[in-house]
């Protein structure tokens, strides 16, 4: 298991959580695949069930830097380090920003900024020690192109890129890389408060006329792991059918 590359990632359990899973699974023979977990844990289990002794849950609420410590601990204990950190986890509350109630400002900002500013201080210590890993963030195409309704979640969000760019500069000489990604509107359970004519007239503003995918962001988190992303770093990467 020590010479397997260890894969974290966070909202282990949720729709882009389980597609990030299954690619790293499916495409690298040498994965071990953490997902990260709350309360919900039922995907989770299948996946670990479908790649036993390659893919396990591990119980992270994101926003407590003691969840963050007692799950880095663990994997060390089974003589692992965290090679790949996908920061995935998060949540949008949206409301009108001179109504929205201070803890919903500030359970956004958890979920989405803190949560990563505390992974990322949670696995640089051992990728240190191993002068190489990767992390990458996952942001939101709110964070470049703020909608109403969304001022939590779009400075959330916004922060993850900044602190990406600021990061990268800081651990770019350990071997370390650190990127964003930007989806666009991608089919998991995140857009199950839309209605379908709101889902129609979405898809009617995106280029190329459709959702994305969970694969196609899979995709993309697996490309910045690899080896061949070595040289990337501080980018923050758009997928969302050409919306700009
Ligand atoms: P889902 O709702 O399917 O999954 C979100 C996951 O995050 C769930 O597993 C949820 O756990 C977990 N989570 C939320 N808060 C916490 C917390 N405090 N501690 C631990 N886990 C937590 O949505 P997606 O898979 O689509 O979302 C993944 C990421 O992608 C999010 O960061 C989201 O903001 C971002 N994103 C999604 C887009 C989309 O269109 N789908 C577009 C742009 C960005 P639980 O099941 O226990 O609630």
């Amino acid at each position: 298991m020590a010479d397997m590359k260890t894969i974290l990632i966070t909202g282990g359990n949720g729709g882009m959580g389980q597609a990030i899973g299954r690619y790293f699974l499916e495409k690298d023979p040498g994965a071990f695949v953490y997902l990260g977990v709350r309360s919900n844990r039922d995907q989770a289990d299948a996946l670990s069930a479908e790649f036993s002794g390659r893919c396990e849950p591990l119980a992270l609420e994101v926003t407590s830097a003691g969840a963050w410590e007692a799950a880095v601990a663990m994997t060390e204990s089974a003589g692992q380090t965290i090679n790949v950190l996908v920061n995935n986890a998060g949540h949008h509350d949206d409301q009108l920003m001179a109504t929205m109630a201070d803890e919903t400002w500030q359970g956004v900002l958890d979920a989405n900024l803190t949560s990563t500013f505390l992974g990322c201080k949670a696995v640089t210590r051992g990728m240190m020690m191993n002068r190489t890993g990767r992390i990458i963030n996952i942001a939101s195409l709110s964070a470049l192109m703020a909608p109403m309704g969304q001022a939590n979640y779009a400075a959330a969000k916004a922060g993850v890129l900044g602190m990406t760019q600021s990061f990268a500069k800081e651990v770019a000489r350990m071997g370390i890389t650190v990127n964003s990604i930007c989806p666009g509107y991608i089919e998991t359970a995140a857009l199950d408060d839309m209605d379908p004519e709101t889902k129609k007239a979405r898809k009617r503003g995106i280029p190329m006329r459709r959702f994305g995918k969970p694969e196609e962001v899979a995709a993309a988190v697996f490309f910045l792991a690899s080896d061949d992303a070595g040289y990337i770093t501080g980018a923050a990467l758009k997928i969302d059918g050409g919306i700009f």
